[in-house]
């Protein structure tokens, strides 16, 4: 009987994804109006503005992952297990590839999926620019695993130094990006080292060297110029190194080159500037601009095809006021994600649907444990700019997490999670500290 119905697969469960698949799952797949499918080659889903945190330990992913079989039951979708690599426009199908076991063992071959409604809901992955040396000698933040792999790697680093072990007196780590990702992780490690010390360990803060390495003239440019002050402020004064105009040439195991000849040492590298869609999708047959992103109209559907939607960071979309494309942030995925769960549900009533239009909130950026720094357009408007800074930004920033929580989990459950995060923490070092 559910052969019948009409097929809405949604590929990556990300802060777009999860909120449309949860949506339509509970408008249309537990009422069997539709028959909903969401499509991860992850098993659990991590909101991904939270992965500094990850990569510090400040969050346990085993406590706050949703695991999408469990929330699929629950929410009335069906989900799919894979990673997607290909499309075949005329089948209707996409193309998942086979499932291998931690060994390499093959556990299902590829297979197909076929839908009548698709949505792209991909997400991004940071932009070397080609970089010589920035796949081989950088760490990324594209994923829940690249986090986990740079949290061990600063808790290995912060031992060998500490205990004289790595033969530096120092644990220099460079960050290529002074956007909000780039700032909040320099932010985080920093606090991070700090409160390892409180709890022992032997690598001083002082023994910490950060440095921001952004090309634009300021960090966080695309923010008011007040902010990224305040923001650079707050660094500088807890011994964070920024470094503005600055372009990384190459980069090779022992630190950055700039194109100015300058060089930075660091032990660590991240690599945490610019957002491009994945390579694949740019061989899809849909239209795509030149960082792989796939274009769509003001409907979010694809240029080239009425059937193939596309959300969050790895679509090209128009603001729907005149701006050729907005930015690829978890605000924008959710918006998006919003607009089109109501849209799908007018489109398959054979209802009409009118544009998408951004509304822009504001922006917030964590600056460590106790303070934040952002602008508040959802409350003044996006005409006028309301700035705010220190634990009151704080406490607004961390609620963005607990609105994409209301969203996947529903309000009650949503409280009922916060409380326990609350109870959790009483008691428990408030980091992962193996
Ligand atoms: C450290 C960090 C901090 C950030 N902070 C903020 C912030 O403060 N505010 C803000 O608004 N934004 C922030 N962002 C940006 C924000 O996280 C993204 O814009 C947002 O997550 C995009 O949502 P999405 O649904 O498009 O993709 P994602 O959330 O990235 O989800 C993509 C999903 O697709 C899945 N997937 C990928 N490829 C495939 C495939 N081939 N087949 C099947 N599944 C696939 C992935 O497993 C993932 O689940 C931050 C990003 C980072 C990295």
């Amino acid at each position: 009987m559910s052969q019948k119905l009409h097929r809405i697969v949604i590929v990556g469960g990300g802060a777009g994804g999860l909120e449309l698949a949860t949506k339509l799952g509970r408008e249309l797949g537990c009422k069997k109006h539709a028959h909903i499918i969401l499509v991860d080659g992850s098993p659990t889903h991590i909101w991904k503005p939270l992965l500094h945190e990850v990569a510090t330990g400040a969050l346990n992913t085993g406590e706050d992952e949703v695991n999408y079989f469990g929330h699929a039951y629950r929410n009335g979708y069906q989900f799919e297990f894979g990673w997607m690599k290909g499309l075949d426009r005329e089948r209707k199908t996409i193309q998942l590839a086979s499932v291998c076991d931690a060994n390499g063992d093959i556990l299902t071959g590829e297979r197909d999926i076929a839908y009548d409604t698709l949505v792209l809901a991909l997400g991004a992955i940071a932009n070397d620019f080609g970089t010589p040396g920035a796949q081989k000698h950088c760490m990324f933040l594209n994923t829940p695993n690249d986090a986990e792999k740079l949290r061990r790697r600063i808790l290995d680093l912060s031992f060998a130094v500490g205990t004289s072990g790595h033969g530096a007196s120092k644990l220099t780590i460079g960050i290529v990006g002074g956007g909000a990702t780039g700032v909040e992780l320099a932010a985080e490690i920093d606090h991070t080292i700090r409160e390892m010390h409180n709890y022992g360990a032997n690598l001083n803060p002082a023994q910490l060297e950060i440095t921001i390495i952004e090309g634009a003239p300021r960090i966080l440019s695309g923010a008011p110029e007040s902010l990224s002050h305040y923001a650079t402020e707050e660094l500088v004064q807890r011994g964070i190194m920024v470094a503005c105009n600055a372009r990384v040439a190459a980069v090779s195991e022992t630190g950055f080159q700039l194109a100015d000849g300058q060089q930075i040492n660091a032990a660590i590298r991240v690599w945490a500037a610019g957002v491009k869609a994945p390579d694949w999708l740019a061989n899809l047959g849909l239209s795509t601009n030149r960082n792989n992103q796939i274009e769509v109209t003001t409907c979010l559907q694809t240029q080239t095809d009425p059937n193939i939607f596309a959300i969050g960071d790895c679509a090209a979309a128009p603001d729907g006021e005149g701006r050729p494309q907005l930015s690829a942030t978890a605000q924008v995925a959710h918006q998006q994600a919003s607009w089109l769960a109501e849209a799908l549900i007018k489109r398959l009533n054979g209802k009409a649907i009118t544009p998408f239009v951004f509304k822009p909130q504001g922006m917030m950026v964590s600056l460590g444990k106790h303070t934040a720094v952002g602008s508040l357009a959802a409350v003044v408007g996006p005409k006028r700019n309301y700035y705010v800074e220190g634990r009151g930004a704080k406490l607004i920033y961390a609620s963005l997490y607990r609105l994409h929580q209301a969203a996947v989990h529903g309000w009650v459950l949503a409280v009922l999670l916060w409380i326990g995060d609350k109870l959790r923490r009483v008691g428990r070092p408030t980091l992962k500290l193996h």
